[in-house]
C-alpha cells in the first residue's frame, strides 16, 4: 500500500460521509497562503473529533497545538452554544492565522487562543471548571509534560487524546530513534501503570499516512 491508495480510500469514504465544506476549504486555503505547514489532522480525523465532542456532550475543551485551527474548528462545531475551547500555540504567526480562521468559521467568541510555550500556558491554567476533553497535538518531545497537565485539568471521566503516536510504526521499531519517536515512547512509559488513566492506541491510515492516536479516559 502507498499514500496514494490511502488518500484514495479517505477521499472515497469522505465523499459519502463528509459534505463539501466551503468554510473549511477557505481555512485550508488561508493556512496554505500564509505558509503554514500541511500538518493538520485529516478531514476524517477532524470529523471524528467533532463526533466525539457531540457524543460525550463535552462543553469545555483544551487543545495543545493550534496551528491554523483546523482541528479546533472541527471540535468547536461539536459544542453547544455555551461551550468553549482554549487552544495553546507557540507561534505568534500560527495564532494570528488561527484567529482569522475562527472568525471566518463563526467561532471568534467561543475559542480563546493563548500564545506562548504550551508548558508555560498550561502551568498558568487554573480553570474554575475542569475540561471535558483535551486534545494534545503539539511538539511531541513535550508529550509527557502535556499529558501530566492534561490529567490535572480534565474532569474524572474526561478524555485525553494524543495525536501522532504510531508514526509509520517507527515508535515500535527499537532500531529507530528521533526526538518525536522518543517523545511518544516516554509517554507510553509514563502511562504504563498510571492509576490516573485508562488508555488505548488506535492506529490509523489515510491521506496523512500511517499513524495513530492515544485515547485516554481520566479515572
Ligand atoms: N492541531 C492542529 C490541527 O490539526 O489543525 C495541528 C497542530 S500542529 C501538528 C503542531 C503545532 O504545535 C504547531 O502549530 C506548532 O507551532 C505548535 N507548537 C510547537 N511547539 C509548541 C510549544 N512548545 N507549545 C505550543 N505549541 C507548540
Amino acid at each position: 500500500s502507498s499514500i496514494d491508495d490511502w488518500k484514495r480510500s479517505d477521499d472515497y469514504h469522505n465523499s459519502f460521509l463528509i459534505p463539501k465544506d466551503d468554510v473549511l476549504n477557505a481555512v485550508v486555503e488561508n493556512n496554505k497562503e500564509q505558509g503554514l505547514p500541511d500538518i493538520a489532522v485529516s478531514t476524517a480525523q477532524g470529523k471524528l473529533l467533532n463526533l466525539l465532542v457531540r457524543s460525550t456532550g463535552a462543553k469545555r475543551i483544551l487543545e495543545v497545538g493550534t496551528l491554523g485551527g483546523y482541528s479546533t474548528i472541527w471540535l468547536a462545531r461539536g459544542l453547544p452554544a455555551d461551550g468553549n475551547i482554549v487552544t495553546l500555540e507557540l507561534s505568534a504567526h500560527h495564532a494570528k492565522v488561527a484567529r482569522e480562521n475562527f472568525a471566518t468559521a463563526g467561532f471568534a467568541s467561543q475559542i480563546e487562543v493563548i500564545e506562548g510555550p504550551g508548558a508555560e500556558s498550561l502551568a498558568k491554567l487554573h480553570p474554575e471548571h475542569a475540561f471535558d476533553l483535551v486534545f494534545i497535538d503539539a511538539d511531541k518531545p513535550s508529550n509527557v509534560t502535556y499529558f501530566t497537565e492534561a490529567k490535572r485539568l480534565v474532569r474524572p471521566g474526561g478524555i485525553i487524546i494524543v495525536d501522532n503516536v504510531v508514526r509509520y510504526g517507527r515508535v515500535a521499531d527499537l532500531e529507530y530513534s528521533d526526538a518525536n519517536v522518543e517523545g511518544v515512547r516516554k509517554l507510553l512509559l509514563a502511562i504504563k501503570g498510571d492509576q490516573d488513566v485508562e488508555a488505548t492506541t488506535i492506529g490509523t491510515v489515510g491521506e496523512k499516512g500511517y499513524d495513530g492516536f492515544i485515547y485516554a479516559v481520566r479515572n
